[in-house]
């Protein structure tokens, strides 16, 4: 009698979810560009639409680079499902409809990357879905934050663009007592460095455009079902619990169990709202996971060594990276993702607004662009793109003062990105 062993983390980033091509033989998972599937008959038809069988209909809902995408992602991240979209994104504004009801609350970390701070403040608020604000440096003000509307907690493992590390352990105790879904947006560690469900997440969501992906090349986004949430318990999530009039009554979390939030965002909220992954980009998504172990590991030991050099250099004011024993992150970074504390930090020049904008236009092999994750290093200076409309006082309040340069640390020699941050600095 053998007993299967779970394959490693670089063993499933190549082989979960890729079967050799049942029609063809093909070894790579095929890029499935095609909108529709013929069916065998109308009474497989009938059966598919009814969700007594799960099957190809349409590729809004399903297709299959995708599902092989949606598999690896699933298996890396020890969850129970995962559903790929079109972005980041998408992924969180399905994963709010499947728990939302306009009126309610959520609480989330105020430190977030832009982007999703205001697509809660503004879209999600236009849907009458209220987010409430917390600190993630202090779980208390969570449990402050918690009303009888409060229906889930939003935080990142590692907060963009800061780089702080969250005490995920503590956040998770403060929902299990709500009884609310902790979500855990775990773009910027990816399951190589955090595997948010290990530390009580119950549902966990990406922006696979940054380091999954990897390539800078394709948008897209996913969300990872825990399996570890009673929808049950009481009558608060509606959607997942009661007779669903759009499947002749089907209650999912009573058919579909430990999956029912991965298959409510599918076949309730994508198929109504839309943002589908094109088959292209779940391909270029594959392919780029394949080598995540190798690229998460060289962006972590390119960034302490380009965060080393800055914080003994004379032109810089401070450097802010959880993986440096200075940091008052480093305890969690131990903690949470000992290999790495991730590629992306700030660091503040002596110079102020102006050498932040002299930097940028100095260098040469950095990219200045607004993104993170890609195999080249990139840099932005927040005080006059992302955040250029802010006063001085937002923009410090928000992490982004005059002085502030965010980088995104790539797979180049560390040696030739530190030489080109000298030069310009010069
Ligand atoms: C980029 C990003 C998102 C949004 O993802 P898109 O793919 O750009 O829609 C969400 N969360 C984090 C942490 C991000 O960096």
């Amino acid at each position: 009698m053998s007993e299967e062993k779970t394959p490693g983390f670089a063993t499933l980033a190549i082989h979960a979810g890729e079967k050799v091509d049942p029609a063809t033989k093909a070894r790579v998972t095929p890029i499935y560009q095609t909108t529709s599937y013929v069916f065998d008959d109308a009474e497989h038809a009938a059966r598919l639409f009814a969700l007594k069988e799960f099957g190809n209909i349409y590729t809004r809902i399903m297709n299959p680079t995708q599902e092989a995408l949606e598999a690896k992602i699933a298996a890396l991240e020890g969850g129970t499902a995962a559903l790929a979209v079109a972005s980041g994104h998408a992924a969180q504004m399905l994963v709010f409809h499947c728990l939302m009801k306009p009126g309610e609350e959520f609480i989330a970390a105020r430190q977030l990357y832009g982007g999703s701070i205001n697509q809660f403040t503004n879209a999600f608020h236009a849907f009458g879905w209220h987010v409430v604000w917390a600190d993630a440096d202090d779980p208390d003000s969570f449990r402050k934050a918690l009303s009888e509307k409060t229906k889930a907690i939003f935080i990142e493992s590692i907060a963009n663009p800061s780089g702080q590390i969250v005490d995920i352990e503590v956040i998770a105790r403060v929902a299990e007592e709500a009884h609310v879904p902790l979500i855990v947006d775990n773009t910027m560690a990816t399951p190589y460095l955090i595997r948010p469900f290990e530390h009580g997440a119950n549902i966990v969501t990406y922006s696979l455009t940054k380091f999954m992906a990897g390539h800078g090349n394709s948008m897209g986004g996913a969300i990872v079902d825990g399996g570890n949430f009673d929808w049950g318990a009481d009558d608060r999530y509606p959607m997942l619990t009661d007779p669903n009039p759009s499947y002749a009554g089907l209650r999912l979390y009573e058919t579909f169990g430990e999956i029912t939030l991965a298959i409510a965002a599918r076949v309730l909220s994508l198929r109504d709202l839309g943002p589908a992954i094109a088959p292209l980009n779940a391909f270029l998504i594959l392919t780029g996971m394949e080598t995540l172990p190798l690229r998460m590991q060289r962006h972590c030991d390119n960034a302490l060594k380009v965060a080393e050099w800055l914080e003994q250099d004379d032109r810089v004011a401070w450097v802010k990276y959880s993986g440096l024993k200075s940091s008052p992150y480093y305890a969690l970074h131990q903690k949470y993702c000992p290999k790495g504390a991730g590629s992306v930090f700030t660091f503040g020049l002596k110079g102020g607004y102006d050498a932040g904008v002299k930097l940028v236009n100095s260098v040469k092999l950095f990219s200045h662009l607004a993104n993170i994750g890609d195999v080249r290093s990139l840099i932005i200076h927040p005080a006059s793109t992302t955040h250029s409309q802010l006063t001085e006082e937002q923009l410090i309040a928000a992490g982004a003062g005059p002085e502030v340069i965010r980088v995104s640390i790539g797979l180049e020699d560390p040696e030739d990105l530190i030489a080109d941050l000298d030069q310009a600095m010069a």
